[in-house]
């Protein structure tokens, strides 16, 4: 079985192609972070011009990479939403008018659910799992009792995780997106300032990482209004340890509670060192679950991702029309049964 997977939510043009929903024969991204940079973060008119310039390039290098031709894909896969609808319509779009062209079998797919299944890239799932899913608009446990199926058992209040990461690098001057350069001082530093943490109700595993961004606001403030000058590497430790610390204390716990057998890492903030490393650490102590990180470059965008997603969902049955739009507020429960 091979599928075709076309993604555009955000800024990212992607296209890949994927055999049995586990294999990649071809992963292309491009980029636009260099267009967006200056502006401080993605403008959405801008993404969608480039996605328009860039999808027919992206999809002939991916069938270049597979050395396959159209004629041999069983479906192609394309994220419906969340993410810009602009750029949505981009890959929907390309994704329609290759299906219909081509008489392909279309797939829909939720883009959170693409970054849940870049584990089954890695390794095979074996359910039920929980799925720890940090990214630029999302941070949310995601329980699955089978494949295809989404439950999310907690999720942010208000800011995402990713969103908090990109915010504070602002207030530190670094550039767009500023979770890999906060990473970077962090391991520089010693988280020595003592931040809040959104613990919310005891059981609860909903997230808020508002506060804390405040919080990392007005120390800077203050210090300035003192005169002094806190090290960059050490607001940058301060502040990730203290989301790092919330993220994987829920994580086991939910780990516990659900008793699954495994809990996948998901979204572009999985490309966090220190929070690879406290996971890791934190589930070699849960002998009976086994945690998996996949590589980074399957953490964040890709389209390999919403291919090996789509497999699934093709082979359970679910198909997409010629009907089918961008869905910025698409919820991850569409795809269940
Ligand atoms: P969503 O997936 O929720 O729609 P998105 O697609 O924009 O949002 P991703 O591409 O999954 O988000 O992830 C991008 C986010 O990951 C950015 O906020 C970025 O700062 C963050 N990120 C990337 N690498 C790291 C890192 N090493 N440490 C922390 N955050 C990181
Ligand atoms: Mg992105
Ligand atoms: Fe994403």
């Amino acid at each position: 079985q091979l599928i075709l997977g076309i993604e555009t939510s955000c800024d990212e043009t992607a296209v890949a192609i994927v055999k049995n929903g586990k294999e990649i024969i071809a992963n292309v991204v491009a980029s636009q972070i260099e267009s967006h940079k200056r502006f401080g973060g993605v403008v959405p008119e801008i993404a969608s011009r480039h996605h328009v310039e860039q999808m027919t390039l992206v999809i002939e290098e991916a069938f270049r990479q597979a050395e396959i031709e159209i004629q041999d894909v069983d479906a192609i896969a394309v994220t419906e939403g969340p993410g810009l609808v602009g750029a949505l319509l981009i890959g929907v779009n390309a994704a329609k008018a290759l299906a219909f062209a081509h008489d392909i079998p279309l797939v829909s797919v939720h883009h959170i659910a693409g970054h849940i299944y870049a584990n089954r890239l890695v390794t095979e799932m074996d359910f039920p799992l929980l799925s720890l899913v940090v990214s630029g608009g999302h941070t949310e446990i995601v329980y699955m009792k089978e494949h295809g199926h989404f439950e999310v058992i907690g999720e942010t209040r208000d800011d995402a995780a990713g969103e908090a990461y990109d915010k504070v690098a602002r207030v530190l001057n670094l550039p767009y997106p500023g979770g890999p350069h906060i990473d970077r001082l962090a391991h520089e530093g010693t988280p020595e300032i003592d931040l809040p943490r959104a613990w919310l109700e005891p059981n609860s595993y909903d997230f808020s990482f508002s506060g804390l961004k405040s919080a990392v606001i007005n120390t800077v403030h203050n210090a300035e209004q003192r005169g002094e000058v806190i090290a960059p590497e050490t607001l940058a430790a301060s502040f990730q340890a203290s989301v790092i610390e919330v993220l994987v204390t829920k994580a086991v716990q939910a780990a516990k509670e659900y008793k699954v057998k495994q809990v996948l890492l998901a979204g572009g903030v999985a490309a966090n060192k220190g929070l690879r490393a406290k996971l890791t650490e934190a589930f070699s102590e849960l002998e009976d679950v086994q945690l998996v990180i996949p590589p980074l470059s399957l953490c964040t965008d890709n389209a390999a991702m919403i291919a090996a997603a789509g497999s699934i969902l093709f082979e359970k049955g679910k198909r997409a029309d010629l009907t089918l739009n961008g869905n910025p507020g698409l919820d991850i429960s569409i795809h269940n049964d």
